[in-house]
């Protein structure tokens, strides 16, 4: 089986924009996780020759009660089924409750943690990457999965987690 890397982050940081921004245009769905729910799908992908499992996470209703708790229980499934967890913040929004809340349970899971601070469009953008130190993850890799900013750089380090 190939390494999985899971995708994992509060609804609306810009996970499936970010796993787009991994497949390409051309790459297809392979199938969804048997026997878990929608709220993961599963891609094939491949970076410098090295093929991966990409899961998307999410599918949450954000106006659902206890939707923190279902954030955490969620990114608690991924990063059991994962070989390295990609966690994405809005670095234009900063640290929420929310993500406090995933990245204690990450931390917890022991699995290898690549923390993208997304959103990051322009380089004045960077310094805003940088207060998501203070969640403990290590560096911050700044990327912006909607033009494709530094996207490349930031799969180098997944895959040297791999
Ligand atoms: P998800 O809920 O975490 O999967 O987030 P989505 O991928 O659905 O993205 C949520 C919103 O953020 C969408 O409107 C995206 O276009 C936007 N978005 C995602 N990545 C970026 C980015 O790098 N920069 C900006 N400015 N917006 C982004
Ligand atoms: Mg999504």
């Amino acid at each position: 089986p190939l390494p999985v890397v899971a995708v994992v982050g509060r609804p609306n940081v810009g996970k499936s924009t970010l796993v787009n921004r991994i497949l390409g245009r051309r790459e297809a769905v392979v199938e969804d996780v048997p026997g878990v729910t929608r709220d993961r799908v599963t891609y094939e992908a491949s970076w410098r020759g090295r093929r991966f499992t990409l899961v998307d996470t999410g599918g949450w209703d954000p106006d659902a009660t206890g939707m923190a708790l279902r954030i955490a229980e969620h990114a608690q499934i991924a990063a059991e089924l994962a070989d390295v967890i990609l966690f994405v913040v809005d670095a234009t929004v900063g640290i929420t409750d929310s993500d406090e809340a995933v990245s204690g349970v990450l931390r917890r899971s022991g699995k290898p943690i690549v923390l993208a601070a997304n959103k990051v469009d322009d380089q004045r953008a960077e310094l805003e990457a940088n207060a998501l130190w203070s969640l403990g993850l290590g560096e911050p890799h700044p990327v912006s999965a909607l033009h494709g900013r530094a996207s490349g750089d930031l799969l180098d380090v997944v895959l040297d987690a791999l």
